[in-house]
């Protein structure tokens, strides 16, 4: 079951509590969460910077860019790289889940996320803070 995830929803999927752009896109988004944080089931993931698994629901997917506004592709791209490169990722590369999990928890402080995260509206809720902070004490970093 290979996943095709964005370089910024590497980071999203940990700390995800439901909310979301429609019902669609939390459903989806929910089944992603839920085989990320399964620690039971390891699988490939193609890490992207652009549309994947998740976009495929979004109310917002134009047919070649996220069309949520003006300058939402600009942005979710520009969060993509920033993440694919802190992660020291190719864009287009397979991962599987684990080394993508140990990765994210060796190297994502809960701070990092004013950087990388910047100008998305989820991050002033906390829950993405907390969400990695969780990640890296189970992976024990
Ligand atoms: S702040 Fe936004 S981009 Fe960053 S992890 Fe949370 S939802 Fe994802």
């Amino acid at each position: 079951m290979k996943k095709i995830l964005r370089g910024h929803h590497l980071l999203c999927t940990h700390g995800f509590k439901g909310m979301g752009y429609s019902p669609d896109f939390v459903d989806v988004m929910t089944g992603i969460v839920a085989d990320m944080r399964n620690e039971e089931t390891d699988f490939p993931i193609q890490v992207v910077q652009g549309f994947d698994d998740a976009c495929q629901a979004c109310p917002h997917k134009g047919s070649t860019q996220c069309s949520k506004s003006e300058d939402s592709n600009g942005h979710v791209l520009s969060m993509d790289g920033k993440v694919i490169s802190h992660l020291g990722l190719s864009a287009g590369g397979v991962y599987m889940k684990s080394e993508l999990l140990q990765r994210t928890a060796e190297r994502v402080r809960p701070g990092d996320l004013d950087y990388l995260c910047e100008g998305c509206s989820w991050l002033e809720f906390g829950v993405c803070k907390e969400g990695i902070g969780n990640l890296r004490e189970k992976q024990r970093v």
